[in-house]
């Protein structure tokens, strides 16, 4: 057996069908927010993400998996979507079709992380930008979004954890406050952290490390450093926020890890990921588009995205059900006689064509092993169709959770069981999906 890679997974059924649950619910709320999707390559040139995510963070320092290409063009599986489509808005001249682009995204990322629960190093991500708009407004939108996305998926227990970073002014004067605190005390940080604090002192925010929590708590916060328009950007953001109801907390020692934020930042949390608690995370990056080429008249941007592995896990967290049980309203069609082959097929065809997913048994195996793959493949309903039922125009209708079964007519037989297994496409239910 050849064993797949670190910190990589296969999602099989039902677990799968989550993550299709996930991306369905999700796509619907974006698409009322007018969001549409944008498929970027998996991979991008190397160049792209050390410009933009930067040099010195940990994900361009020793996170990416870096080849090069046959023509010696360095490559890199991307760790994350918002530089790609940022190029993509450039290369298409994107804002010159609408004033605002709104485009979302799901797909891989790639990252050599410590692989531990909920963190691997290929993970999906559900993401959006909205490109083209610095006003406050759009950064209320985008977490009242999110918010609902949460609400419809009845997901609970989460926080909203929102800062402002400032905009590249505040930066230096921020970096120095921090890093003249940090002297001092670089011994006592953890190996990463001291190399950080030289060459990137924001990042010292983001250290999970124990022994370096202390330290941190001490750091002097943004909001002393923003200037007049960054301060007045991120109250009016809040404003909007306590208009709208949508509740948060200020972190004010809140960083992203990747270099190419400004103003807003924030992250969810979530009561039952358990260590890695970030849910989603996201922010403005106004800088962006100008530092891959754009105009910078068309350069704000702020985005998010979401963990989609850490979705489905907060989602079977919300449900109690790890081990949930697809339910669909499958149909299994069972053939004890192989001279019904036909019949059996050419009504599974019509019954699909009506909207009924189904299954057909294997024609001419005994009927007591058909009924217990039947059972086996999560049926709720069988059909029968052995030679009588072919020859009189008839099925046998069999409820499989208690055995009960009659004869239907072939022509009543879509009214039968529209009546008693749902019309047909109904949406699939999980069994064990509870309110939270
Ligand atoms: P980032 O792109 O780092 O802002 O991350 C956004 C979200 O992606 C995080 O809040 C996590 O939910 C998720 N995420 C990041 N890295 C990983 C990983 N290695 N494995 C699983 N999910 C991840």
């Amino acid at each position: 057996m050849i064993p797949s890679i670190k910190g990589t997974r296969d999602i099989l059924p039902p677990e799968s069908d989550l993550f299709l649950e996930v991306e369905g619910l999700a796509r619907e709320v974006l698409h009322l927010y007018r969001f549409a999707e944008i498929r970027t390559p998996i991979f991008e040139r190397t160049e792209l993400f050390a410009r933009s995510v930067g040099e010195a963070t940990d994900i361009v320092s020793k996170e990416m998996y870096t080849f090069p290409d046959r023509d010696d063009t360095s490559l890199t599986l991307r760790p994350e979507a918002t530089a790609s489509v940022v190029r993509a808005y450039v290369a298409h001249r994107l804002w010159e079709r609408a004033s605002i682009s709104r485009l979302y995204y799901i797909g891989p990322m790639f990252r050599r992380e410590r692989p531990q629960k909920g963190r691997y190093r290929q993970f999906s991500q559900i993401g959006a930008e909205v490109l083209g708009s610095a006003l406050p407004q759009v950064d209320y939108e985008l977490l009242e979004m999110l918010c609902s996305l949460l609400e419809r998926a009845r997901i609970q227990g989460w926080e909203l954890r929102l800062n402002s970073v400032g905009c590249v002014a505040d930066r230096p004067r921020y970096l120095a406050a921090l890093r003249a605190q940090l002297e001092p005390v670089l011994p006592s940080l953890c190996a990463d952290c001291q190399r950080r604090a030289v060459s990137n002192p924001l990042r010292v925010l983001d250290c999970k490390v124990e022994q370096d929590q202390p330290i941190i708590a001490r750091l002097p916060t943004l909001d002393a450093y923003l200037c007049g328009e960054c301060t007045s950007h991120f109250a009016e953001v809040q404003r909007l926020l306590s208009a709208g109801g949508v509740p948060f907390t200020l972190a004010p020692r809140l960083v992203r890890g990747l270099d190419y934020y400004t103003r807003t930042a924030f992250e969810f949390v979530q009561s039952s990921l358990g260590g890695q608690n970030a849910l989603l995370g996201g922010g403005r990056y106004d800088g962006l588009v100008e530092a891959l080429g754009g105009p910078r008249t068309a350069g704000a941007g702020i985005g998010f995205a979401i963990g989609e592995d850490r979705f489905v896990m907060a989602l079977q967290a919300a449900r109690g059900a790890t081990d949930a049980v697809f339910a669909g309203a499958a149909i299994f069609i069972a053939v004890p006689g192989a001279p019904q082959q036909t019949a059996a097929l050419s009504l599974a065809r019509d019954l699909r064509a009506a909207g009924w997913a189904c299954e057909v048994g294997e024609a001419g195996r005994k009927l007591g092993r058909q009924m217990e793959l039947a059972a086996r493949s999560q049926a709720r309903w069988a059909l029968i169709l052995g030679e009588t039922e072919v020859s009189q125009g008839v099925v046998q209708l069999k409820r499989l959770a208690d055995g009960s079964q009659r004869t239907v007519a072939r022509p009543a037989l879509f009214a039968t069981l529209t009546a008693e297994v749902g019309a047909p496409g109904a949406a699939a239910t999980w069994e064990g999906a509870g309110t939270v």
